[in-house]
């Protein structure tokens, strides 16, 4: 008999099998009657009757409620007590961001750092395990309470060893096959997973359930710009969890120059850095050199600034056009700076990509500003870190 949820949840025998399962399920579904449980779950009545006895004794789920009487007693409806156990989910990005959240996802606090040409990866790091060690005394939990870290970041990853490789919007020198999830392991022994912040964000908009959708694209613009793909429910990962290629598509044959060295790449017109150098090449003596002042910019009304930043929608939505004729889904959502802080921004993204989708179809595809704004990263990093402990059933 376990005290602490997350031996419980670690416990991957095939004893434990059953009752994690139902655990599961009442974490998916719940608030859940028995009888529910029992349409998708093959045991005997009185096994589960013992079975969900025993998760309410330690603490794990509890009664949420009663549920519509068929004749009879209402029945009662279980769901997770959500201050059993707590993740924690990280996004590195030029913003790193730290949440914790309760085991339902909620978040509970965070801590945020912005990266500049100080935070190498050591620093970068130390920053990290001090923010988490800080959420955890003031939330008054012990270091037991949690359960995994869940790590949204920017590509190139080596996903299988923990690694950040050389991520290209990075400007401190050292972030070269960075062993990230070894560091933070040293200090929090508990499991780890990192994936293209990207991803993750997909991850956590389609777990939020906000829209029925099977199929759900996830853009990123900023520094870099990256995309995520959930089909039927499941990540689409590329091995390197590269999602950052997205910005090596081609917009513009022969256009300009982009920092891989080739010719016409989303990159080379719609990331900030593209933005600041088209600025400047119009107008020499304007040299913007971060988002706020880009944003602060279009405030003020700035011509040649909304000029260059709308034409960055343009090419921005038509890539996210073919990216939606290549999978199809039924919803894109948008996350960044500009999608947030600019209205002419985002709309000009979503009529370019509707207007240049091909297919009768591209008129009932959603696209749309992401529900969870910047917090998808990580806490959709948290949602893949608490999944796996599932994924051997
Ligand atoms: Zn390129």
């Amino acid at each position: 008999m376990y005290t602490l949820i997350r031996d419980f949840l670690w416990d991957d025998s095939k004893k434990n099998k059953n009752k994690k399962s139902l655990y599961h399920l009442i974490h998916s579904k719940g608030p859940i009657s028995k009888s529910d449980v029992l349409k998708s779950f093959s045991v005997p009545q009185t096994t589960l009757t013992r079975m969900v006895a025993e998760l309410e004794s330690n603490g794990w789920i509890r009664s949420g409620g009663f549920g519509q009487p068929s004749g009879g007693r209402p029945p009662i409806l279980y769901k997770v007590q959500k201050d059993s156990g707590f993740l924690i989910g990280i996004e590195i990005a030029r913003v790193v961001q730290v949440l914790l959240l309760d085991i339902e996802f909620n978040i509970l606090n965070r801590k945020m750092f912005s990266v500049t040409t100080e935070h190498t990866p050591e620093v970068t790091i130390s920053i990290i395990i001090d923010m988490i060690k800080q959420l955890i005394q003031t939330h008054q939990l012990s270091a037991n309470d949690i359960i995994g870290i869940g790590i949204g970041a920017v590509g190139p990853l080596d996903r299988k060893n923990g690694r950040m490789i050389n991520p290209e919007s990075f400007i401190a020198p050292g972030w070269d096959n960075v062993p990230i999830i070894n560091e933070l392991q040293k200090e929090f022994p508990v499991p780890i997973i990192i994936n293209n912040g990207a991803n993750t964000a997909a991850l956590a908009e389609y777990q939020a359930q906000l829209f029925s959708s099977e199929n759900l694209l996830y853009c990123i613009s900023g520094y870099g710009i990256r995309c995520g793909f959930i089909h039927a429910g499941i990540s689409l990962n590329s091995r390197q969890g590269d999602a950052s290629s997205y910005g090596h598509i081609i917009v513009e044959p022969g256009g300009r120059l982009c920092s891989c060295g080739k010719r016409g790449c989303l990159n080379a017109y719609s990331s900030f850095g593209a933005m600041f150098e088209q600025i400047k090449r119009e107008v020499p003596s304007l040299e913007l050199t971060s988002s706020s002042q880009l944003v602060e910019a279009l405030t003020q009304k700035v011509q040649i600034v909304e000029k260059v930043v709308l034409e960055s929608a343009y090419y921005y939505g038509l890539a996210i056009a073919n990216m939606m004729n290549l999978l199809h889904p039924d919803v894109v959502l948008l996350q960044g700076r500009l999608i947030e802080e600019s209205g002419a921004y985002l709309n000009k993204v979503i009529s370019i990509a509707t207007d240049h989708a091909y297919s009768s179809r591209s008129q009932d595809i959603i696209i749309r500003k992401g529900q969870l704004g910047r917090d998808a990263v990580a806490v959709g990093a948290a949602v893949e870190v608490f999944q796996s402990f599932f994924s051997k059933e």
